[in-house]
């Protein structure tokens, strides 16, 4: 059965800064906080359609939910309880420095399950250059809690921050597997018009990465998650129209997951060829995957097919085979 989220937005509530990257009211489509009522209606229809609701979570996202005032979360959640009961129950999103135990054991009062923490670097140069107002240290402590407490953890994370290098995002990743949260989420930054970052980008001061490298960084990064069996719930901001429209540069992209995919089974198809072939590579080679990886596997608009001839000559047969497990890529002898 799959996971699903009945998510309410309630953009930039609790935020005591003003990060760099960060516009939640385009990011969501949304401007005003919703009441009450909104919750149940959201709730009621959203229940509506679910048939199955116990992998079903109420997720609250788009703010630092355990900042925000404590009258009106208590709101949110009293709506939000007798639905939460009915279902997985609730998940929210907050930041590091708000966590502490009273706030955790009321949350568990209203069937809470599942924390997420906007961590985006661990480095504390990075964290400052973009306005988080917390630093790695409040991270570790309040993940520590979390654990504690029984909660699952969630870390959120954004490679390609102002300040940041190939070598402080992959020093992250390395700390966020040593953490071992049960998910992450990998936003690679998307500058948004009217953010910080906006500004010190059309100034010059802030240069994204190129768009390429980032994918491949962020490949790597996946890879690393998947070996220590961190599940990765989500790789690039959500396609819509009001980001596609503001984003000035940085790594929006449709389908960015995807074509990070696409990079692991490239160097899973290398590695293939390494290992059964002494990395000769033939005119032709049959690879076998796991028929729900046959795309990600051949790349969109075939790019990974198209990356083999022309670097190495070869031309590459995908095949399914239920025996290969996801991600993986096995030659086929004949
Ligand atoms: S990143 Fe999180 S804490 Fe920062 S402004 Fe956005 S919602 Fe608020």
């Amino acid at each position: 059965m799959k996971h699903s989220n009945i998510a309410i937005f309630i953009p930039h509530a609790g935020c005591r800064h003003k990060c760099s990257f960060c516009d939640q009211q385009t990011i969501t489509a949304q401007k005003r906080l919703p009441g009450q009522g909104d919750v149940r209606c959201i709730c009621e229809e959203a229940f509506r359609e679910i048939s199955d609701l116990s992998q079903t979570e109420i997720a609250f996202f788009g703010g630092s939910f355990t900042a925000i005032p404590h009258p009106y979360m208590l709101e949110l959640l009293e709506a939000a309880r007798p639905y939460a009961e009915r279902c997985k129950g609730i998940r929210i999103s907050t930041r590091p420095d708000a966590i502490d135990g009273s706030i955790l054991h009321m949350l568990q009062t209203y069937s809470v399950r599942a924390i997420e923490l906007g961590v985006q670097s661990l480095d504390d140069s990075v964290l400052q250059k973009n306005g988080r107002g917390h630093t790695a240290a409040d991270v570790e402590r309040a993940c520590d809690m979390i654990r504690r407490e029984g909660f699952e953890l969630g870390l959120q994370i954004m490679p390609g921050l102002y300040g940041s290098t190939p070598e402080t995002d992959r020093a992250t990743a390395e700390r966020v597997c040593e953490i071992h949260p049960d998910t992450v989420r990998i936003y690679p930054v998307v500058v948004l018009e009217g953010t910080e970052l906006a500004r010190l980008y059309k100034a010059g001061t802030y240069q994204p990465r190129p768009f390429e490298d980032m994918v491949n960084e962020v490949a790597t990064m996946m890879r690393r998650f998947q070996e220590k069996d961190i599940r990765i719930i989500k790789v690039g901001l959500h396609a819509s129209e009001f980001v596609g429209t503001q984003a000035l540069g940085g790594y929006y992209h449709p389908a960015f997951r995807e074509l990070c995919e696409s990079r692991i089974f490239r160097k899973r198809i290398k590695d293939a060829v390494l290992l059964a072939a002494a990395g000769k590579w033939e005119e032709v080679y049959k690879i076998a995957v796991h028929p729900g990886c046959i795309s990600k596997a051949i790349g969109q608009k075939q790019e990974n097919l198209h990356y083999f001839y022309e670097t190495f000559g070869t031309r590459l047969y995908i095949v399914p085979d239920r025996t290969v497990a996801p991600f993986e890529a096995r030659i086929v002898k004949e």
